[in-house]
């Protein structure tokens, strides 16, 4: 099961009320995911849950909020396209352990879940979600029963093998852990009386507060009234951040790891104009998701910016009756062309990401039905050959377009006059991150971790790796301010 989501966790002094920073958070990562929503807090005696399927805004009311008592608590957005669409794969996730509960939000996706689970389950431990998340929570409470957080926590991350971006509740302590190859993002802010971590720092501007830095792949922050320490528990030669995330997950308004997106999709717009030039009227983006380049192809390439397409944002979920064209009728609900705009002239149409092919051929058509001369689409991403094992949802290999056809044959499926992607070369340099701390797992084929089936491209952490001494930095609120 792949998924794609965002978590949250903030910590108080002196028992401030952490449930509504945490709401509001999440409403910065619901384009990280729509399928559930939950929220966990902890007021030094009492653990509280409440979650459930839908938006943020259907899933918490105020009096709910009110009800939540606690001042630390995580927070998560979850998507998930290919099954697992169920109440008890909501996060957070609770187990009870010894005298007490953990609570686990966890962004990523772990490639021998299948092995550890199968093991535990040998243990005599039983499993009520299809979720790998409950495989970390398993092996959390085992280790946690013969050691120390710190060292259960590195005992742990030794058997995992993928992404993880953890926001846990150890009974009243949060707990942050980034897997040591940082594939997800997950940033650290300063707000009013406290501290939170998020996905993308958008969540730490909805909460006024400041930014300070991104948890390091391999760290381990445990906050405790209004200050945390850090533990760096293991520590990679090289990471493997998620080019996907600056491709089309991320906000444009996120600082990931360094880069704002904004910057990288305008870099990646010029870039694509360098590698495939072409005259046309008007540059026009697939809204949302296509905007940022099309300013940066318009700026390099001197063609007018001119909007042809019109995304209608309140779409949700909707029904679509039987007997009618219901794919060409989904896209009609979804975009609307501007018609003068483009009829009778040459577009350059650009766009995130070519997955499957369908969504584009149908916009195509949709523009050719308009009037439009000529069709020269633009694509951000690389082709995409290869699917995605630790945590954005794709598709598979058979139904990646791009893993069976060459880009001639992409451009007529798709119905185009041309058609270019960008390098995987430009690409790199566009997002301004060496290629060495990079996944491009999905446009290489090779991977940073072992997956069975899959070529790897780097050195495996040794067990050994994660034996050196701990190194520990305590940081408090007072310090700090
Ligand atoms: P298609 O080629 O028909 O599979 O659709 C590709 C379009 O779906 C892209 O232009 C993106 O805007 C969007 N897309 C790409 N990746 C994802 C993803 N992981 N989850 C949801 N939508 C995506």
């Amino acid at each position: 099961m792949h998924e794609e989501c965002g978590i949250i966790g903030v910590s108080f002094k002196d028992e401030a009320p952490a449930a509504l920073s945490i709401y509001y958070a999440l409403y910065a990562l619901q384009h990280r995911g729509q399928e559930s929503a939950g929220i966990t807090v902890h007021d030094g005696t009492r653990v509280q849950t409440l979650k459930g399927m839908g938006l943020v805004p259907d899933v918490f009311n105020k009096a709910d909020i009110q009800k939540l008592k606690g001042y630390v608590g995580i927070g998560h957005v979850r998507y998930s396209t290919t099954g697992g669409s169920k109440i008890e794969n909501c996060q957070p996730l609770l187990v009870s352990f010894k005298s007490g509960t953990i609570a686990i939000a966890h962004n990523g996706n772990l490639v021998n879940s299948k092995e550890l689970r199968s093991e535990l389950e040998k243990e005599g431990r039983i499993f009520l979600s299809d979720s790998d998340t409950e495989v970390i929570a398993h092996l959390l409470v085992k280790e946690l029963m013969h050691n120390e957080l710190p060292d259960a926590v590195r005992e742990m991350m030794k058997r995992l093998v993928g992404s993880y971006s953890l926001a846990i509740l150890v009974d009243n302590r949060l707990v942050i852990v980034r897997d040591p190859l940082g594939v997800k993002p997950l940033c650290l802010g300063r707000i009013d009386n406290g501290f939170v971590v998020a996905s993308e720092s958008v969540a730490i501007d909805i909460l006024n507060g400041e930014f300070m830095r991104d948890i390091v792949p391999g760290e381990m922050l445990i906050f405790s009234n209004g200050s945390f320490e850090s533990h760096e528990l293991v520590k990679s030669k090289n990471y493997a951040h998620c080019v996907f995330e600056y491709i089309y997950f991320a906000r444009p308004d996120s600082v990931i790891d360094g880069q704002l997106v904004y910057d990288a999709r305008l870099r990646i717009g010029k870039a694509l104009f360098e590698e495939h030039p072409v005259k046309a009227d008007i540059i026009s983006p697939v809204p949302d998701s296509g905007i940022t380049y099309a300013i940066g192809f318009s700026k390099r390439s001197g063609i007018d910016y001119m909007e042809g397409l019109m995304k209608n944002r309140y779409i949700g979920r909707t029904f679509i009756m039987p007997g009618q064209d219901m794919r060409e009728t989904a896209v009609r609900l979804k975009l609307n062309t501007i018609k003068p705009n483009i009829e009778g002239k040459s577009i350059v149409l650009i766009d995130d990401s070519i997955v499957r092919g369908t969504t584009s051929r149908r916009i195509i058509d949709l523009i050719r039905k308009a009037g439009t001369r000529e069709v020269h689409m633009r694509v951000a991403s690389p082709p995409i050959i290869s699917p995605c094992y630790l945590g954005i949802d794709m598709a598979t290999r058979e139904e990646l377009v791009a893993a069976h056809k060459a880009v001639k044959g992409v451009e007529a499926l798709i119905n185009a006059d041309s058609l270019g992607y960008l390098s995987i070369e430009g690409l790199v340099k566009a997002i301004g991150i060496p290629m060495d701390d990079l996944c491009v797992g999905c446009l290489s084929g090779i991977y940073p971790v072992e997956i069975p089936g899959e070529k790897c491209g780097r050195r495996q952490l040794k067990l050994s790796e994660f034996d050196e001494p701990l190194k520990k930095e305590e940081i408090s609120l007072v310090q700090q301010t």
